[in-house]
Formats: structure tokens, C-alpha cells, sequence
């Protein structure tokens, strides 16, 4: 094994540490604090982070991105998040999809699509599964027809009319483009009759509703939406009708892996935070981290980052070189960098004292994004019931991919 970073990932890791130096810490305070979803979603930061190419880090090369590996997608995610986690989501969203740019559309829709995303500083990409009737149930690990996932696809002349809505969806009513999640064939299950398309925010029937007022992940969107007849081409489905699950198996290998790097992002953060300041704060007599007590949450801390840090690099490398194996252990990997991130959060409220929930640090508010991961991407119970099924039977993991 190689843990060296290679040059790219070196560099980039130096571009996004000193984006969350010195744009994202000295504001993320005051933005957390802007009373609505819209005033505080940070339009300069996602054109100042264009113009470092990291909105289009993951998208290839010859269409002007970066064409960057999931490493180094979760190297910068981690980067972001420990300035902002909200800030990192809005990011890792444009980098999910980016694979589906690059490797899931036919040369045709990579013209359609990608130009345009590229060429517009502020756009940013969405993907909308979840609906109010089905949260966990568009997982794939209850998969039934007569789950309540209401979106449907039915073909229309040259296209399809889609009607639905979709809620708690990242980057959902800010987003230019959406990769809506349907029923094409409503008498199967998800799996079978579940199909993809590239919806355009400008096309007639979607229509935005509002964002989601919540305490985790404030500069971040989470929108609901609606489809009203909304006619879609046929050219922009993606990979064929009923090949949702095969769309999620094959072409979305960074999602899990990126996801856990983010929320790890925070969890670093507030162990940064309580490490310096317990080096400062004087009780008893002495530096409190010269107290057995405090030291030894530290290092547990340190140990738990560093083990959920490794896991997820393990789980990036095998993503990269597309190994199946990737898909179970990035499941845990998320599960475990979400439950590190939370507990790691907490005990730095505790060595922070009375200071872990007051607005002079900011713990308090690394603690409340770090609960944001125990359900985005997929609630960790069923994350677990999902990894549970794939170890037991590795070949079911490849059914619903990440
Ligand atoms: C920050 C954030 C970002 C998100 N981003 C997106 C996004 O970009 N796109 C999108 O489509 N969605 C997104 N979501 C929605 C997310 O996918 C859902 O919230 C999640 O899948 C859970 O669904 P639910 O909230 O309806 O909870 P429910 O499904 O109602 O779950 C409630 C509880 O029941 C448990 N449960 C449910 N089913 C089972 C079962 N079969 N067996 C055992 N336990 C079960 C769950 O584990 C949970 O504890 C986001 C959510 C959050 C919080």
C-alpha cells in the first residue's frame, strides 16, 4: 500500500485548504447566522470557486474540468467541509453527478449538458430521489411496486411528461440541473421500473417550491420541487428506460466515499478547534490537555478521524480502479465517518466547557452539521441493512450500487 498523495492531489489539497483559510473561515460564522435558506446561499464562494476550477472538478478534461479521481474529490471535500460542511455539499453535488457526465451520457448529451454547466460560474447540479412517501423506501433495500414514490415518466411523442414532486433534495431549487429519479414502469419496483432524466431548471413544468429551513448545513440548499407535465426529450434519459439501478450501480461510484470525506471535514475541524484550546484554557492549575481526563478524549478523537480517514481512502481507491467492493465498504465508510464526525463534535463541546454552545466558538455548529450525515445520502440504519446485504451476498450489492 501507498499512502503518498500524488502531485495532483497535493495540489489540490493546497488550493482548497487555502480557500477554507481564507475565504470560508473568516465569514462562515455570520453566514451560518443569515436568518433564510436564500439569503445564505453563497453565490461569490461558488464563483470564486470556478474560478479555481473547483466547482468543475470532476467534470473531463477535453470539456475544460479537472477531470480529478474520487481521492482526490474526497481529499478537497474534507478541505471544504472543515471550513464549511454546507459549502463542501454544494460542491461534492456538482462532483457526484460530474461522474455521470463523464461516463453515463452518450456523446450527444455531454454536448447538450456539459457546455453549458461548464460555461455558467454559478450553476451547480442536483440529483432528486426523495419524495414525501419515500425517504428510505428509494434506497433499494425495500424494494416494492407499491412503495409511495410518486414520479412518473410516461412517454409523450418525441419525449416524456413527467409529473412529481421531490423534497430535502441538496442544491434542490438553486441547482441549474437536475437528474430527476422516476417510475417509467409504475407496476415495478424502483429497481426494475426506476429510470433517470437530465431535467434543465428552465424547462416548462418545473417548477421550484421552497427551501427547507433546518439547523445542519445552512449555506447548502435542501429544496422541494415539483413536476407538472413537464415534457423532457427522449434524448435525455439516461442510460435507458428501467436502468436506474444500473445507473446508480455503474456510474455512481464516488457518491458514498465523497460523502463521508465531507462530513469527516467537520469532525476534523472541531478536533482543531478543541485541541488549540485546550493547549490555551487554564484549570486546576495547568493547560487543561495536561489533564488525563481531556488528553485522552483527544487522542481518542485523533484515532477515530484517522480510522474513518483511512477507511474512506480505501474505499476511494477501490471506487477509482471501480472495484465492487467499493460499494459495501462505502456504505460503512459513510456510517462510520458520520457516527465519528457526531461523536468527535460532541466531545469537543465538552472540552470546550460552557463554550461548546455558546456563539463565540464554533463547535456548536460543527456539532449540529455533523448530524446532518447520520441521514443524508441514505439514513445509517439502512446503510447498514444495505451493507448487511451486500456482505452477505456480495453480487446483491451490485443491484443498487451506492
Ligand atoms: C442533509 C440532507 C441532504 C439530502 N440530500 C438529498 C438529495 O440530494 N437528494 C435526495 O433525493 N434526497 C436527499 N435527502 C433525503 C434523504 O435521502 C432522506 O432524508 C433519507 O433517505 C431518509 O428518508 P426520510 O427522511 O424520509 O426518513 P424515513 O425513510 O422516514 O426514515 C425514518 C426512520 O426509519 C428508518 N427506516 C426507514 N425504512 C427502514 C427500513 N426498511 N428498515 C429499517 N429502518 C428503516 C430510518 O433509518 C430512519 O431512522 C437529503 C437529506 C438530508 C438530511
Amino acid at each position: 500500500m501507498d499512502f503518498e498523495l500524488n502531485a495532483e492531489q497535493l495540489r489540490w489539497r493546497g488550493i482548497a485548504r487555502d480557500f477554507t483559510e481564507t475565504v470560508i473561515k473568516p465569514d462562515v460564522l455570520r453566514r451560518d447566522r443569515l436568518p433564510t435558506a436564500a439569503e445564505r446561499i453563497p453565490w461569490d464562494w461558488i464563483r470564486a470557486a470556478d474560478k479555481l476550477g473547483m466547482r468543475t472538478l470532476g467534470v473531463p478534461k477535453q470539456f475544460g474540468g479537472a477531470g480529478a479521481d474520487i481521492m482526490t474529490m474526497c481529499i478537497v471535500g474534507e478541505e471544504l467541509a472543515a471550513g464549511d460542511l454546507g459549502f463542501a455539499v454544494i460542491m461534492d453535488q456538482c462532483w457526484k453527478m460530474a461522474h455521470i457526465l463523464a461516463d453515463a451520457m452518450t456523446p450527444a448529451q455531454q454536448q447538450k449538458f456539459i457546455p453549458p454547466f461548464v460555461a455558467d460560474a454559478e450553476a451547480t447540479m442536483s440529483i432528486g430521489f426523495t419524495e414525501p412517501g419515500a425517504g428510505s423506501d428509494h434506497q433499494g433495500y425495500y424494494d416494492a411496486p407499491e412503495i409511495d414514490f410518486r414520479t412518473t415518466a410516461v412517454r409523450d411523442g418525441d419525449g416524456y411528461l413527467i409529473n412529481g414532486s421531490k423534497r430535502y433534495v441538496s442544491n434542490g431549487c438553486m441547482a441549474k440541473l437536475y437528474f430527476i429519479v422516476t417510475r417509467t414502469d409504475p407496476s415495478k419496483s424502483l429497481r426494475e421500473g426506476g429510470s433517470i432524466f437530465v431535467v434543465p431548471s428552465d424547462t416548462p413544468g418545473f417548477r421550484t417550491g421552497h427551501f427547507h429551513e433546518k439547523s445542519s448545513q445552512r449555506l447548502a440548499t435542501n429544496g422541494t420541487f415539483y413536476l407538472e407535465n413537464c415534457h423532457v426529450p427522449a434524448e435525455n434519459l439516461l442510460v435507458g428506460e428501467g436502468l436506474m439501478a444500473r445507473l446508480r450501480a455503474e456510474f455512481m461510484w464516488g457518491s458514498k466515499a465523497e460523502a463521508a470525506a465531507t462530513v469527516l471535514g467537520v469532525g476534523r475541524a472541531a478536533y482543531e478547534y478543541a485541541l488549540q484550546h485546550a493547549r490555551a484554557r487554564v484549570q486546576g492549575g495547568k493547560p487543561i490537555i495536561k489533564h488525563q481526563a481531556i488528553a485522552m478524549m483527544l487522542a481518542q478523537m485523533a484515532m477515530r478521524l484517522d480510522a474513518a480517514r483511512t477507511q474512506i481512502w480505501r474505499t476511494a481507491w477501490l471506487a477509482d480502479r471501480r472495484r465492487p467492493e467499493a460499494r459495501t465498504l462505502g456504505l460503512l465508510a459513510k456510517v462510520n465517518a458520520s457516527e465519528t464526525a457526531f461523536e468527535v463534535c460532541r466531545q469537543a463541546c465538552e472540552i470546550l466547557g460552557g463554550g461548546g454552545i455558546m456563539h463565540e466558538h464554533p463547535v456548536e455548529k460543527y456539532l449540529r452539521d455533523a448530524a446532518s450525515f447520520l441521514h443524508s445520502d441514505g439514513t445509517n440504519q439502512v446503510c447498514l441493512l444495505r451493507a448487511a446485504e451486500g456482505l452477505a451476498n456480495p453480487a446483491s450489492a451490485d443491484l443498487y450500487g451506492f
